[in-house]
C-alpha cells in the first residue's frame, strides 16, 4: 500500500462523484452524508467532506471547520430520528486504527441502554431498510 497518500479511486469518492449509488440524508456545497451499508445499529449515517483527505490527519482545518457543524446537525437528527438514549462519533484514522474506507468520514451512531453495537464492517443491511432509515433522519432535519 501507498501509505498516506489519497487514492480518488475510494468507494467514498465514487459515491461523491455519483458513480455508485448511496442512501443519502443531507447535502451542502461541502458535505455529504448518506447511510452506512453495514450500520453497528440502525440509523447509522456517515459525514463524508467534500474535499480530499484520507482521513483526520491529512485534513484541511477549514475543511474540517464545515464538517463538524454537519455531524453536530446530523447527530441531533438521527437522535431524534431513533429515539436514541446517546449518540456515539467516531473516525478511525489508518488500518491501525481501524480505518478501511480512506476518505475522511465521521460515523454517527443512534445508541440505547442495553443495545450493543453490532461489529464495525459486518453484515450488508437491506436497502429499503436503509432507504427507509434515511427518509426518517430526513425528517428530522
Ligand atoms: P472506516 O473503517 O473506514 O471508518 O469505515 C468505513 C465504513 O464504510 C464502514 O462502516 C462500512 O460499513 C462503510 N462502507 C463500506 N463500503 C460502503 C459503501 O459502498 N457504501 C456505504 N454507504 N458505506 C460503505
Amino acid at each position: 500500500m501507498s501509505g498516506q497518500t489519497y487514492d480518488d479511486n475510494n468507494i467514498f469518492a465514487k459515491i461523491l462523484r455519483g458513480e455508485i449509488p448511496c442512501h443519502k440524508v443531507y447535502e451542502d456545497d461541502d458535505t455529504l452524508a448518506f447511510m452506512d451499508v453495514m450500520p453497528q445499529a440502525p440509523g447509522h449515517l456517515l459525514v463524508v467532506p467534500k474535499s480530499q483527505s484520507r482521513n483526520l490527519l491529512d485534513a484541511d482545518p477549514a475543511a474540517l471547520s464545515k464538517t463538524i457543524p454537519v455531524v453536530q446537525k446530523l447527530a441531533k437528527a438521527a437522535k431524534e430520528a431513533f429515539d436514541a438514549d446517546g449518540i456515539f462519533i467516531a473516525q478511525f484514522n489508518e488500518p491501525a486504527a481501524g480505518q478501511t474506507v480512506y476518505h475522511l468520514h465521521f460515523h454517527v451512531i443512534p445508541r440505547r441502554e442495553g443495545e450493543p453495537l453490532r461489529p464495525h464492517s459486518g453484515k450488508m443491511e437491506d436497502g429499503d431498510i436503509l432507504k427507509t432509515n434515511a427518509e426518517k433522519i430526513r425528517a428530522a432535519l
